[in-house]
């Protein structure tokens, strides 16, 4: 199916998420903001895609730093407003760096302020269409995706991409996770979309086909949850490595490390010492092919 002209979406490589630009008349709103690092070409892209329309607002899916990046640029710029899901309201109103996920992730998210809270069940008008927020829990319990019923369009943020979804971050703090995962999974296959334009990669049709795999894919986490943290802290490193292009041994340890402390599943998974986990870690990085080793760093390799 071919996407109405009011809808652009911005497919990002790497650190950043998607951006999915909606046009009104009244001006051009944007869904996601990448990465801070990455704010230029997304001030360029969205700027391409805006044909002129005043950017009035960056509707946030949640305020992972690869989505809500570039919200204090883009503000700054434009003078936008930005609705973010409730949930994570008050650590963006008091910006504490000890429970945003940040600090935690080795990331970066340039501090914002909000105008608006999207709650689920709310509609927005968007493109002149109508959106529903709805629930998202699993990856961030406060995630939220937008649902066109007219159009059977689902904004899937990181709930649902074509190849699997995002790491399950809830459980690496003890928090359950995959079963709120599998509610969100079922939740889009009751929707029964025609297209997902997922946080990360191409828009997609075969709806059913990921659905499927990413079933199969929360299952294997449940049977053993280390897993979870496995790909979590691979997730996150690969993340930081593309950032910083090289990292030495004693960065990875020190990421590990942090990982560790301020995660309780991956203090129970990874009791033995951090250097020896970064060791394997950057061994883990070359042989997925992310990485070349050169003296005590890793180098990325795209
Ligand atoms: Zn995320």
């Amino acid at each position: 199916m071919t996407l109405p002209d009011s809808i652009r979406v911005l497919e990002r490589g790497w650190l950043s998420s998607n951006n999915i630009v909606f046009l009104d008349d009244d001006g051009a709103s944007v869904v996601d903001s990448g990465y801070v690092t990455h704010l230029d070409d997304t001030i360029r892209l969205i700027d391409d895609a805006r044909e002129g329309r005043p950017l009035v607002r960056i509707v946030n899916t949640h305020i992972h730093s690869d989505h809500a990046g570039g919200n204090a640029g883009l503000k700054a710029l434009h003078g936008c407003e930005v609705w973010i899901p409730p949930g994570e309201a008050e650590l963006v109103d008091s910006w504490d760096e000890d429970r945003l996920s940040y600090r935690r992730t080795s990331q970066q998210c340039p501090r914002f302020s909000y105008d608006r809270l999207i709650h689920p069940r709310d509609t927005l008008r968007l493109g002149g269409e109508d959106w529903t927020v709805l629930p998202a829990a699993g990856h961030d319990h406060a995630m939220v995706m937008l649902w066109c019923e007219r159009l059977g369009i689902l904004l899937s943020a990181d709930a649902l991409w074509q190849k699997g979804f995002g790491v399950i971050f809830p459980e690496l703090a003890g928090i359950p996770g995959f079963e709120k995962q599998k509610a969100t999974l079922d939740l889009i296959g009751t929707l029964k979309p025609r297209l997902v334009i997922p946080g990360h990669g191409a828009p997609f049709t075969d709806v059913a086909a990921s659905l499927q795999a990413a079933h199969s894919r929360i299952d294997w986490f449940i049977a053993e949850p280390r897993r979870n943290s496995d790909n979590a802290l691979k997730v996150l490193l690969a993340f930081k490595l593309l950032e910083a292009r090289r990292l030495t041994l004693a960065d990875l340890t020190d990421m590990v490390r942090a990982s560790i402390e301020g995660n309780v599943a991956m203090q129970a998974h990874y009791p033995h010492d951090p250097e020896a986990m970064a060791a394997f870690m950057a061994q883990e990085l070359v042989r997925a092919g992310a990485a070349t080793r050169e003296g005590d760093a890793v180098i990325a390799s795209r």
